[in-house]
């Protein structure tokens, strides 16, 4: 098996990306096996009631998607996708952004309002969930990382609720300062009628609307709210798996988590996941505001309103300037450019076609991040291109091929 994670990408040995990513995908190879091994001997922990209840809900998830599909009344959907986003922003304007974060402030209607929309979303209370996502942040990518993203795709997306915790979360999880979160009264009162309130607003409330109101028999009604529940389980959920896995890291290579847009438009905002765990405090969670980040227009609507004030934010320069230490150098513009550098290297007096403007554009910015004087794009380039170190490359892959052959 060693030898297949190897060879597979031992013939990308020229290109400068895949070679980058091989040690990363090989660290990930590597942490699955260890997982592997982990659970099988060391650490059995199924939670199966768990494990039957989210066998139950996607089970009556399959029949509620058929009925949104082909049965459901206009209206019933209308009501079932706005309650929906109600549930969302409880998580992501609520638990994450104010409770998690602290990144705004919310005067107390607005606090109320977020505590009863995330009791709709219904992903345990928000002292408990905040404690969760604050040890992610504290200890992203290790064994105290509740759904470390290092031990595959499944475990960090739904696996983690499957199986018992691991040692290390249970320890680091009681280490970490939570006396903001009980210093809030709202939080408090929430704890203490969790379950009653998540009932009545995640299950009783909307299941009787779609009954009472939009004609839905009690059973469709219950299939419809499944629905919901688990489409919006989902949303969050891949917030921890496909944007630690899958997209680019425009603000710092050296963490996993990834920019995706697509991870964004279900999640209300929230997929702009590299940024945000770069600049954890900005209440935005990227730099992106609009339709594809509707988390932030709600605050904005909020400050607007003035329920919400003090929203903190970073400031461009210092973006520009992170994204120039630390961001993604090795994009497919950039490829182009270097390849345009080599070229020009090797023969100094052909003309070669530059790169595209856009290109241009990226790399002039990150230049002026750098407070590079010369504007010119050559002197540009011989500033900033470094020759690829191929023979580097190859010595690191093959110490970890040596890592692969020990642990398997
Ligand atoms: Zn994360
Ligand atoms: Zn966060």
């Amino acid at each position: 098996m060693g030898t297949d994670i190897v060879t597979n990408h031992s013939d990308m040995a020229p290109d400068r990306t895949p070679l980058v990513n091989t040690n990363r995908y090989l660290k990930r190879k590597v942490n699955e096996q260890v997982n592997y091994y982990y659970v099988k001997y060391d650490y059995p922990g199924l939670v199966w009631r768990n494990a039957v209840i989210f066998a139950v809900l996607h089970a009556l998830y399959l029949y509620g998607f058929y009925l949104s599909l082909f049965s459901e009344t206009w209206s019933c959907w209308l009501f079932v996708y706005t309650y929906a986003v109600f549930g969302g922003l409880g998580i992501t304007a609520g638990a994450h952004r104010l409770w998690s974060h602290k990144s705004y402030k919310a005067r107390l209607p607005l606090r109320v309002f977020l505590m009863l929309c995330n009791c709709i979303a219904g992903q345990n209370d928000l002292i408990e969930w905040c404690r969760d996502h604050r040890l992610h942040h504290k200890a992203s990518e290790t064994d105290a990382d509740p759904h470390n993203s290092n031990r595959g795709w499944f475990f960090a997306h739904i696996g983690w609720l499957l199986q018992r915790k691991h040692p290390k979360v249970l320890e680091m999880g009681k280490k970490l300062d939570l006396s903001d979160l009980y210093a809030d009264p709202v939080l408090r009162f929430q704890k203490s009628l969790y379950w009653p309130l998540a009932l009545w607003f995640g299950l009783i409330l909307p299941v009787s609307v779609c009954h009472l109101y939009f004609g839905e028999s009690l059973w469709d009604s219950l299939c419809i709210g499944v629905w919901r529940y688990v489409t919006s389980l989902h949303c969050t959920w891949f917030v921890n798996s496909a944007a630690h896995i899958w997209g680019t890291q425009d603000y710092d290579t050296n963490i996993e988590p990834r920019e995706s847009g697509l991870v964004s438009l279900g999640a209300l905002g929230e997929g702009f996941h590299n940024y945000h765990h770069t600049f954890p405090y900005d209440y935005s969670t990227s730099e992106h505001g609009g339709y594809i980040n509707f988390t932030t227009m709600f605050i904005d609507f909020m400050k607007f309103v003035g329920l919400a004030h003090s929203l903190r934010s970073v400031n461009q320069e210092m973006i520009e300037r992170r994204r120039a230490r630390t961001g993604m150098v090795v994009d497919k513009g950039n490829l182009a450019a270097d390849r345009y550098v080599n070229e020009k290297e090797d023969k100094p007096d052909e003309v070669f076609t530059r790169p595209s403007s856009s290109v241009c554009n990226r790399r002039l910015s990150r230049k002026r991040a750098l407070d590079i004087n010369d504007n010119t794009l050559d002197g540009l380039y011989g500033k900033e291109f470094q020759p690829i170190d191929l023979e580097n490359d190859q010595q690191r892959l093959t110490e970890t091929k040596e890592v692969v052959k020990y642990l398997l």
